[in-house]
Parts: C-alpha cells; sequence; structure tokens
C-alpha cells in the first residue's frame, strides 16, 4: 500500500514538474542560454519547436532584434510604453518590410515581428509565386496596438485583447507585383484563386501565431485576419 502511495506521489510530481517546465517555454520564460533549442534564423523556414523559439524571443530584446535582421526585414527597436490598466508594450519595433513585402507595423512587440516574417517569407511568398507567378509587395494591415478588449464575443468582453499589448496584427488583404489586390473582405469567399490563396496562407499562419481567425471565426472578422502570440490558441 505505501508502495502504491509513493509511486503515485511520484507521478503527481512528475506531471507538476512537467506542467512547469511546459508553462515556463509557454510563457518565454526559458531564457535562451538554458533552451535546448537553437534561435530562431529567418533564412530557416518553419521548424521543430517554433513555438517554444518564439517564445524565447519574448523577453530577451537583443536577442530578438538580432533575428529580425537585414535582408529578411527591416525593423527597429522602439521605446517601451510602460503598462497601465493593461495597455502599453515591452520589447516593442517598428517594421517596415519583411519578406520582401512591406508591412509597415508600428507599434508591435518582437515576438509577433519574428513570427510575420517568418510566415511571409516562407509561406506567404511561395504560395502566392506559385498560384500567381507573382510576389506579394506589400501586406495592408488594419492595425496593431489598440487599448481595448476582445469585441465580438460576449463571454471575452471583460477580457484585454492582445492589441492592447501591441501582441496582434490584423490584416486587411495583400498587394502582388502587378498591382492586383487581395483582400479578406472581397475574396474570402468562393473558390477563385484568390479565396484558396487567401485559405492557404490563413492555415499556413497557424505554426507561427498562436491565434489565427479569419472570416470563418465571426462577423467581427468579416474584413480581415487577426493574428496574436498570447496566452489563448485558436486556429479558425
Ligand atoms: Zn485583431
Amino acid at each position: 500500500m505505501r508502495k502504491t502511495g509513493r509511486a503515485v506521489t511520484r507521478v503527481v510530481l512528475l506531471l507538476l514538474v512537467s506542467l512547469v517546465v511546459v508553462a515556463a517555454f509557454w510563457f518565454g520564460f526559458v531564457p535562451q542560454r538554458l533552451s535546448p533549442f537553437s534561435p530562431l534564423s529567418l533564412d530557416e523556414p518553419s521548424s521543430w519547436f517554433l513555438d517554444a523559439r518564439l517564445a524565447t524571443l519574448r523577453h530577451d530584446a537583443p536577442l530578438c532584434h538580432a533575428v529580425l535582421s537585414a535582408p529578411n526585414a527591416v525593423a527597429s527597436p522602439i521605446s517601451p510604453r510602460p503598462y497601465k490598466d493593461g495597455c502599453g508594450w515591452a520589447n516593442g519595433v517598428r517594421i517596415s518590410s519583411a519578406g520582401g513585402a512591406d508591412i509597415g507595423l508600428n507599434p508591435i512587440t518582437c515576438e509577433m515581428a519574428v513570427a510575420a516574417a517568418l510566415w511571409v517569407k516562407h509561406e506567404v511568398q511561395p504560395v502566392a509565386l506559385e498560384m500567381f507567378g507573382k510576389r506579394v509587395t506589400k501586406i495592408r494591415d488594419m492595425g496593431t496596438y489598440d487599448c481595448r478588449n476582445i469585441v465580438g464575443s460576449k463571454r471575452w468582453v471583460d477580457v484585454r485583447s492582445q492589441h492592447a499589448t501591441a501582441n496582434a496584427w490584423d490584416i486587411a488583404g495583400f498587394t502582388l507585383e502587378d498591382g492586383r489586390y487581395i483582400s479578406v473582405k472581397g475574396d474570402w469567399r468562393g473558390s477563385k484563386a484568390e479565396a484558396r490563396f487567401l485559405h492557404e496562407v490563413h492555415a499556413r499562419a497557424c505554426r507561427y501565431f498562436r491565434v489565427a481567425l479569419s472570416p470563418n471565426f465571426n462577423a467581427a472578422h468579416h474584413d480581415h485576419f487577426h493574428f496574436d502570440r498570447g496566452a489563448m490558441w485558436r486556429c479558425r
């Protein structure tokens, strides 16, 4: 009986330790020097343990800014905005170009900017080239920072949006090098190549962003994609 009790205690302890380790990686509290994973590079296509490696950049500004470098991204650090009433940001950047496309985001967290650069370079551009034979030259956004709560859902109405900490990116559409504009609002539905492109790049975003919402999620997202790297996980 005593042996069974000890075994149960060991299993519970092991589970607790595992939980703490997973949470430490999830919230980015494992510094690079203690991480078993190599630092990310924008040159590499998506790799194993991508989420944990992105989260490591959250509290490590020098490492994050080193990753976010030319020619794959044009970005520079910005001053933090101290948190007040759940709004503000830390380790933020302004980023004007990622994966060869003009994206112009300011402010956005460095971790989000790296996820964005990886997604544009390794997913958006190859899909655009394959489907249209053209590169994406600009991604039109609908904002990153906004001191507000989550909208579109009664359940989350009292919860701060990831936009309140510049940890989110709303995308309206994509301009190709021939000037064609593919909009989430106008092209998401149907079976045209534009719709297939939007569905494909959205599906591929789910590895880089913990939350990747499309018009399929709810009416509040009928005209844009919402990507963030908060604590929740949703791909729809
Ligand atoms: Zn949003």
